[in-house]
């Protein structure tokens, strides 16, 4: 790029605020926050557009948050890419992007912020379902106490979240349900998964994936269609579980879940029922992947 572009290109993205530091949202309270960890990519962008087409001012943040890392998770390696970004969120038709520092979020450090996470209180769904609470027993912790600290911050009237990844989503909308006073008329909306060409579930951690691995990153997509043919075919929940494994274990996948369960709570079901919900967790060679899919009955 030569230096008119940039300098075009400069003056095009001060049209979205940037901000650090919490008490420059104070004129933006009320507004639709999309909470984010960056390496944005389509799906993020169409949270961004749908809150965008809801007609809120938009505020996206991007925070990679250490608290809902275990250690030997990738918080280190986590891709950053913020220059990308704000291109995105300007293009997507955001009016402030927030990127706060470790330090401004905790001012006690990370370790004393991991001790008061571990105390919060969370709500069922975060702790009964056994899906990612099971293998990831301190995430849920670390994503309440991020996402309650923006709310604190933004004061959204409206929060935006992914069903890409179900269990938060369920997590969020319970956590606001529960402290409805504390954020006042605040709307969870939750937006449908964007996913490649090839069905893989878009993910920042995609790019973890070599190009030989990505043909067996497709499993995890088809073993959730499979779990949709088996609702409408009425099949057993079991055998469909069962045949969900087979699918990702033919892609070379580790399973860490794969099962149907009730959409509300996440907690097992004996039969496929209206908005049952299929979900997976599985690894190839240490990238972990997750997606899910609604699968009502016949
Ligand atoms: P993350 O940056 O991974 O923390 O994700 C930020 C938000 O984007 C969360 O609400 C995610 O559920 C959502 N998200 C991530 N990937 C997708 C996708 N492929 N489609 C829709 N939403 C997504």
């Amino acid at each position: 790029m030569n230096g008119g572009q940039e300098r075009i290109k400069g003056e095009y993205l001060r049209h979205m605020q940037i901000i650090e530091h919490a008490e420059s949202l104070a004129p933006l309270h009320a507004c639709a926050l999309v909470p984010t960890m960056g390496a944005l990519h389509a799906g993020h962008a169409s949270l961004i557009q749908r809150a965008v087409s809801d007609g809120r001012p938009v505020v996206v943040s991007l925070f990679v948050n250490p608290t809902q890392f275990a250690v030997g998770e990738d918080f280190s390696k986590y891709p950053r890419t913020l220059e990308a970004d704000r291109e995105l969120c300007q293009t997507a038709g955001a009016a402030a992007i927030f990127i706060p520092s470790v330090q401004a979020m905790y001012p006690r450090g990370v370790e004393a912020a991991n001790a008061e996470a571990a105390t919060l209180q969370l709500p069922l769904v975060a702790t009964q379902p056994k899906l990612e609470d099971a293998q990831r027993p301190t995430h849920f912790c670390g994503v309440c106490q991020v996402v309650a600290k923006l709310f604190d911050m933004c004061q959204p009237a409206a929060a935006y979240f992914g069903e890409k990844d179900f269990q938060q989503l369920r997590v969020i909308q319970d956590m606001v349900r529960r402290e409805g006073a504390r954020w006042k008329e605040l709307v969870v909306h939750a937006c449908p998964t964007i996913r490649e060409n090839d069905g893989l579930a878009m993910s920042s951690r995609n790019r973890y994936l070599q190009a030989n691995q990505r043909t067996n990153a497709q499993g995890l997509s088809r073993a959730l269609m499979f779990a949709q043919e088996s609702a409408r075919a009425g099949m057993d929940i079991v055998a469909a579980e069962n045949e969900m494994r087979r699918v990702l274990t033919q892609h070379q996948l580790e399973v860490d879940y794969a099962v149907i369960r009730a959409p509300e709570t996440l907690l097992p079901i004996e039969k496929f029922q209206p908005g049952s919900r299929a979900l997976i967790a599985a690894r190839l060679e240490g990238v972990r992947l997750i997606d899910n899919a609604s699968c009502s009955g016949a």
